[in-house]
């Protein structure tokens, strides 16, 4: 038990938030020989997991409940690392260095790790559709595809399209309504969107573009329309935010002592030379590790690449970069029969790139992205041109 006050021997770390993120500091923290307690609350009730799986193999059926944890819970007691689940932060205490629960408990802290994740976005009027973020939402959403019948999903973004796919997949009827001219276009760019577009209408979805007004249907309706920083704690508690909570390199918030990780800050990426706020599996549990690894006393920047994959049908989507402009775009492959690849340029310099069924030119993208090397349109554009060359 942790006790609620009092003066202690040794130094508690107390990580909010039991996603891939908080898991990965809780990692990170004993990896760089954190000797203190570790504390990690979470409000679900379930070990922190995979969430990717909810919107695919878990809804389709293949992948089971008990294969969705990181780790079983015995890890977590080799690691010294206090689970408390199913409870909720409601106060970070930043002045005292006391966090308040919900359920009335205080457990003070000498070191704290916000990784508090994302929340669906809500449309207003719309509070009663489906939303697919948690474990809950996936086993109700399962429930309903596997009766079939009509589904409308609002959105064409990564969840709405992933969730169109399985429905599909289990013989419903699928609506698909996007307020932008193709799914995914603000990501992958109009010609790529188009592209999965049409992967979904081949399939019998029925995609409806550029709507102006939430359709109006008595059926089922998913909302996968992005999702929000939860960043209300870190306000409450005067830290910066400005659309997630502002960290340096190294995780530092605006207060001492305090740090973040994960899908809830906005951190800034020495690569990109900017703050950006990444939303992907693999980035929440590097930045958290790296986080984790600073709060013990390591001094690594977090500089990685983000990436990201998607899966539907039997397309594998994976994205390396940050593409947040663009100004060229060069394709290698014939574009439109996988595998084929997309890179995204800007000011000449390779920003990201995305790719169907060709994870090789994705990893490779990658590390030309890294290393910042220079390259031209014609040896991106060349299947021939070996993109490790520019890397050795
Ligand atoms: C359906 C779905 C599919 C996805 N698919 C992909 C994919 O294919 N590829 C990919 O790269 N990424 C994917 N993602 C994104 C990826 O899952 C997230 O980037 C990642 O989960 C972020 O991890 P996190 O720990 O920062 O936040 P979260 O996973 O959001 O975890 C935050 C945790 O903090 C808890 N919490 C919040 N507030 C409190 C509080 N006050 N007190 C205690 N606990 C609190 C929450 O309950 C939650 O458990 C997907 C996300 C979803 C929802």
């Amino acid at each position: 038990m942790v006790a609620a006050s009092g003066p202690r021997a040794v130094e508690r770390a107390l990580i909010v938030g039991g996603g891939p993120a908080g898991d990965a500091v809780a990692a990170g923290l004993r990896d760089a020989g954190f000797a203190g307690e570790v504390v990690l609350v979470g409000a679900e009730r379930e070990l922190p997991y995979e969430r990717p799986h909810l919107s695919k193999g878990y809804l389709l059926g293949i992948v089971p409940r008990e294969r969705l944890g990181l780790r079983p819970a015995e890890q977590y007691r080799e690691l010294g690392v206090e689970l408390r689940l199913g409870e909720r932060v409601i106060d970070l205490g930043i002045e005292q260095r006391t966090a308040e629960l919900e359920s009335g408990a205080a457990i003070n802290w000498d070191l704290l790790c916000i990784a508090t994740g994302s929340s669906a976005r809500q449309l207003p009027g719309l509070q009663s559709a489906l939303h697919l973020r948690e474990l809950p939402d996936a086993v109700a959403l399962r429930d309903l595809l596997d009766r079939g019948g009509a589904i409308d999903v609002i959105g064409a973004g990564f969840i709405g399209c992933e969730v169109a796919a399985v429905a599909i997949q289990k013989g419903c009827h699928v609506r698909v309504h996007e307020a932008m001219e193709q799914p995914l276009v603000k990501v992958l760019g109009r010609e790529l969107g188009r592209y999965i577009g049409q992967q979904h209408r081949n399939r019998g979805v029925e995609l409806i573009l550029n709507i102006a007004a939430v359709p109006k249907t008595a059926g089922p309706i998913l909302v996968g329309i992005g999702s929000e920083p939860r960043t209300n704690l870190a306000e409450r508690g005067g830290l910066a935010v400005d659309r997630g909570i502002v960290v340096d390199e190294l995780g530092h918030t605006s207060a001492p002592h305090v740090f973040a990780a994960g899908d809830v800050t906005r951190f800034f990426s020495p690569l990109f030379d900017s703050h950006i706020r990444v939303e992907h599996f693999q980035t929440s549990q590097r930045h958290g590790f790296a986080v984790g690894r600073v709060m013990a006393g390591a001094t690594e920047p977090y500089d990685e690449v983000p990436w990201f994959w998607s899966d539907q049908y039997d397309l594998n989507l994976q994205y390396v970069g940050a593409g947040l402009s663009w100004d060229q775009i060069v394709t290698r492959g014939d574009f439109g029969w996988p595998p084929f690849t997309v890179f995204y340029l800007h000011q000449g310099r390779l920003v990201a790139a995305a790719g169907i069924n060709d994870h090789h030119t994705v990893a490779r993208a990658r590390r030309v992205i890294e290393a910042r090397a220079a390259i031209t349109r014609e040896q991106l554009a060349d299947p021939g041109f070996d993109l490790r060359k520019l890397i050795r």
